[in-house]
């Protein structure tokens, strides 16, 4: 095999190996941003829960003023039911004692029944905290193994970068554009062997897309070192003489 192709067959190799590795930081990263993500859902969840605890809470202390009021209202009442002179009066008292006295129990059911509910939110929402440590550890975890997998790949990376680079420096322009092109499409699967379909007879296929190719394009680079591409997917061709 000629220069031009045992280059670009190189330089394919080393961009695979940069696609893999980008692959993986990438699904590190992925990972980080939807537990980012469950974390805020949790979080907002959370803050909802707040919220509503906070006002219910606002409505119970209403209540206890109002109870009170009611309270202090019975008190004065059976004071002046001692002062009364007759039994209209007694009477008529005794009937708003006994309204206030109703209104207030009333009002006392209400509230225990509200700070029952408060409880039980407040209960619910110890579970989520709960969670929200969880979730926070773990996205914690899952950051420090991102850094980690970027720090451990980034002398690879360099050393990758720089072997490109050589590499890139035994092409012409136009071929190393026309790889750069392909690599970005097939996700550095820029070239592409044709494969014999049968052992006895002339005939040919991509191994990248599977279509079939001409004998003379395999003579063709049987006998000289350029690029073809393959008419269907563009992969640039080789023929594997290892196998
Ligand atoms: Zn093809």
């Amino acid at each position: 095999m000629g220069s031009v192709l045992e280059a670009l067959l190189e330089l394919q190799d080393i961009e695979l190996q940069l696609v893999d590795i980008r692959r993986q930081l990438q699904h590190k990263r992925q990972l980080v941003q939807r537990q980012g993500a469950r974390l805020q859902a949790i979080r907002d969840k959370l803050a909802v829960e707040h919220e509503a605890v906070r006002r219910m809470q606002m409505d119970v202390d209403a209540i206890d003023v109002d109870l009170k009021g009611h309270m202090a209202q019975v008190s004065r009442l059976r004071e002046h039911l001692n002062t009364v002179r007759t039994n209209k009066q007694y009477a008529a008292i005794l009937a708003q004692l006994n309204n206030e006295k109703a209104d207030a129990s009333r009002l006392e059911a209400k509230a225990l029944e509200m700070m029952a509910n408060i409880e039980a939110r407040r209960k619910a929402m110890a579970a989520y905290e709960e969670e929200e440590r969880a979730e926070a550890a773990r996205l914690e975890d899952l950051r420090a193994q991102a850094a980690a997998a970027d720090a451990m790949f980034a002398p690879k990376v360099a050393e990758l970068e720089r072997r490109r680079a050589e590499a890139a420096k035994r092409l012409d322009a136009k071929i190393l554009t026309l790889f750069e092109r392909l690599s970005d499409r097939y996700e550095g699967e820029a070239l592409a062997k044709i494969e014999r379909t049968h052992p006895r007879k002339d005939e040919f296929m991509c191994s990248g897309c599977h279509m079939s190719l001409s004998a003379e394009c395999y003579n063709a680079l049987m006998i000289r070192d350029e690029v073809q591409t393959c008419r269907n997917c563009g992969r640039i061709l080789h023929i594997d003489r290892s196998s």
